[in-house]
């Protein structure tokens, strides 16, 4: 919906676009930051007069520019959002709800109506913003003051209480402040420098901390293009419609979009930059983008518990891998502005220069801590990642893989992304994630879990011969499993508890058969 008298071109905010339906179709909607603005009022009095301040309101929608009115409007109210990803099980919704101890729930009739709440009342989220509101307190002419959240609220007050993807186990919540957040939008846009006329398109959930990059495009007074849901084949007739200049995307998403890439669709014309992040990338996925839209590139690292993205490999970097400097294609970049990086052992002793270790992040990016729980990763003003990785001599961080993924094989520690790289560098290897099976004389052993290339038959023989070639011994996959699709979490990330699981069925199946 394009509304009359607010022209996208004049003053535009927010636009969600159903490329399923075509771009101009009715279903998408584009509001002007005053439009944004009164929708957010509007849900923060509608989510004032039915819970009590401070209390977590959740909610469950798919992409819509209303969820960006809740993205404002709840921590205007004083009140806490809490996003459920709308692709996890309606268990998972439950199970988060009542941790969260919401008071209210908002969303999509279709989400409600698969999640049987019996803890408390839910709104249609389209009702939320229509409420009475008044608009005292927002100039006409520039109704975004800049500030995101309500500058007489204290810095420390939670904003958003948002869960982790889940990729190493049960999904955390974590307690997002104004001033993690505020923090996290800055330092992006001192990394991922924004234009005058930047118009960001992204495909992430909101419901994923990839969300704080509507709020920095917001702050710097630039529309964002959220889509409803990712359909490559469609991005080039999207981006055309809304002027976009830049994607933020996840490497699968820019895997995807590469087979989609028409000469002629005017994509590497418009789009002048492409920032990635949220899982590792290949040198080889950095190069084909580069050679296929040969735009800007840019990376972040970063995580729910740092409210967005905290280490960055800049424009300039990639600029440099791709002349004289290919190592830095391994690299996620330096740290923001504001944030301090250490590598540190067991003990959180901070290790030297080139040593690979725990990540541990100090900023004011970092979350208040774990919702209700703590284990300790807070702890010292230090928060430890979970990731592993080194520092160089130049302040660049390599992140090497999770630490709940290292795999301990006779004492030896085996990485799980290296071996994942040098299969994936097989041309019948479509996709392959690594992980422990139980093994009684070893602790654990490599098992290789490997989705063919359609039309190819692979050989476990040769994916075996090709790992001896480039690996020690201890590293090389004592099993490989053939399977169609791994399983992803809701973000779309490699379930590595649910693939260990697969392995460990499957190899009772395989000794049942014998
Ligand atoms: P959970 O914490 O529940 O297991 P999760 O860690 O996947 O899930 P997120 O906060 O969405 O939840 O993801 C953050 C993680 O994603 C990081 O800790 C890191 O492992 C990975 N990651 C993010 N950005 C990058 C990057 N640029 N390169 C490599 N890994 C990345
Ligand atoms: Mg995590």
């Amino acid at each position: 919906l394009i509304v009359p008298g607010h022209p996208f071109r004049t003053r535009p905010a927010a636009a969600v676009a159903d490329p399923s339906s075509g771009p101009a179709d009715p279903s998408t909607t584009s509001w002007t930051f005053a439009e944004l603005a009164a929708r957010s009022r509007a849900l923060a009095a509608t989510v004032a007069e039915r819970t009590s301040p401070g209390a977590r309101v959740g909610i469950l929608a798919h992409n819509r520019a209303e969820y960006v009115a809740a993205y404002y409007g709840v921590p205007w109210a004083g009140r806490v959002l809490v996003p459920l990803n709308p692709r996890l099980h309606p268990r998972e919704w439950a199970d988060q709800l009542a941790r969260s101890g919401a008071e209210l729930l908002l969303g999509d009739t279709d989400l409600l109506g698969a999640l049987a709440w019996p803890g408390g009342p839910s709104l249609e989220l389209g009702a939320a913003v229509t409420a009475e509101h008044t608009d005292a307190g927002w100039s006409a002419d520039d109704p975004w003051s800049g500030t995101t959240f309500d500058p007489a609220a204290d810095e420390s007050a939670l904003t958003w209480l948002l869960f982790t993807s889940g990729t190493t186990g049960r999904p955390k919540g974590v307690r997002l402040t104004h001033r993690s957040l505020t923090a996290a939008m800055r330092a992006s846009l001192a990394c991922r420098p924004v234009d005058p006329d930047t118009v960001v398109l992204t495909p992430f959930p909101l419901a994923h901390v990839a969300g704080y990059q509507v709020l920095a495009h917001h702050l710097a007074r630039r529309p964002v293009v959220v889509l409803r849901r990712y359909l490559p084949s469609e991005l080039a007739a999207v981006a055309r419609e809304y002027e976009v200049t830049s994607l933020s995307l996840a490497p699968t998403m820019i895997d995807a979009l590469l087979d989609h890439v028409r000469e002629g669709d005017g994509l590497r014309e418009r789009i002048r930059s492409i920032s990635y992040g949220a899982s590792p990338i290949t040198p080889e996925l950095i190069r084909r983008v580069d050679g296929l839209l040969g735009c800007g590139l840019g990376q972040g690292y970063g995580m729910t518990e740092l409210s967005g993205n905290a280490v960055f490999l800049t424009a300039a970097d990639h600029r440099n891998a791709a002349t004289d400097r290919p190592h830095l294609y391994s690299a996620a970049g330096r740290p923001g502005p504001g944030v301090e990086i250490r590598i540190v052992d067991d003990a959180g002793r901070p290790l030297p220069v080139g040593a690979a270790g725990e990540i541990a992040v100090r900023s004011e990016q970092v979350a208040d801590g774990y919702w209700q729980v703590d284990t300790g990763e807070f702890a010292t003003g230090w928060f430890r990642t979970g990731d592993l990785g080194r520092l160089d001599a130049e302040g660049y961080l390599y992140v090497l893989d999770r630490k709940k993924d290292v795999i301990i094989t006779g004492g030896e520690n085996v990485s799980a992304r290296e071996v994942e790289a040098v299969l994936r560098e097989h041309p019948g290897v479509r996709e392959v994630a690594v992980v422990g099976e139980p093994d009684t004389r070893w602790g654990e052993r490599v098992v290789a879990v490997v989705v063919p290339t359609a039309g190819h038959t692979l050989d476990p023989d040769e994916l075996v011969t090709l790992c001896r070639a480039h690996l020690a011994g201890f590293k090389v996959p004592r099993r490989v499993v053939f399977t169609d699709a791994l399983p992803v979490t809701g973000t779309g990330k490699v379930s590595k508890p649910a693939l260990r699981e697969r392995v460990v069925e499957s190899s009772r199946a395989d000794s049942g058969d014998a």
